[in-house]
């Protein structure tokens, strides 16, 4: 009997990670004004966002920060992106006039980010700025340039730091990537 399984790869450290997100913040830093909404994307975002608002707070940086998440659907366990994104729950607030900093773990047929992007315009947003820790530009279906990546990366499954296989894997402090196996005993 062949029993499907998978196994993980590491494929950016912990220190990698870290090292890059301060530099993201060194480059996010000049645009970034007083009174910034940073929002993140339910939940695969959470990691990404606590370190990336951690590494802009040591900088010298804007004032009144805010920071809210909303969840839109995901794609459910199979990893396969059905090009429909529903808007599950909006972030409570107002964007109105404000400078976003829309953040997520990772960009791939880019409707997710175009979906929610144009959302928070359609409610006021004076900017969107988006950001990304993961960006897979072979993959896309929608033409999205996001404003700041972490790192480019080919068509892979990346779990840990934030991002699922089967609601599994978010709690690893690395990047790692999932590879399919089959096991015949
Ligand atoms: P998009 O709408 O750009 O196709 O996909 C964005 C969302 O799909 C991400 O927020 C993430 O939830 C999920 N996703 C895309 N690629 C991966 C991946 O390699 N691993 C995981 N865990 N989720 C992914
Ligand atoms: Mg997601």
């Amino acid at each position: 009997m062949k029993t499907a399984t998978y196994r993980l790869e590491l494929l950016f450290p912990e220190a990698t990670i870290r090292r890059r997100l301060a530099e993201m913040a060194t480059e996010l830093r000049p645009r970034l004004r007083d009174g910034l909404l940073v929002v993140g994307i339910f939940k695969g975002a959470i990691l990404f966002t606590a370190d990336l608002i951690r590494a802009l707070s040591r900088l010298p940086g804007p004032k009144g920060v805010e920071v809210d998440f909303l969840v839109v659907s995901s794609y459910g366990q199979g990893g396969v992106s059905s090009g429909q994104v529903e808007l599950l729950c909006d972030c409570r607030t107002p964007v109105a006039g404000r400078q976003v900093l829309l953040i997520d773990d990772i960009i791939d047929t880019g409707h997710t980010l175009d979906m929610v992007a144009k959302h928070l315009r359609d409610q006021g947003a004076a900017e969107v700025i988006t950001c990304l820790l993961l960006d897979k530009p072979e993959r896309r279906q929608v033409s999205f340039t996001p404003d700041a990546v972490g790192f480019r990366i080919p068509d892979l499954f990346v779990v840990g730091y934030g991002l699922d296989f089967a609601s599994r894997h978010r709690e690893l402090p690395d990047l790692m990537s999932l590879h399919h196996e089959e096991i015949t005993p």
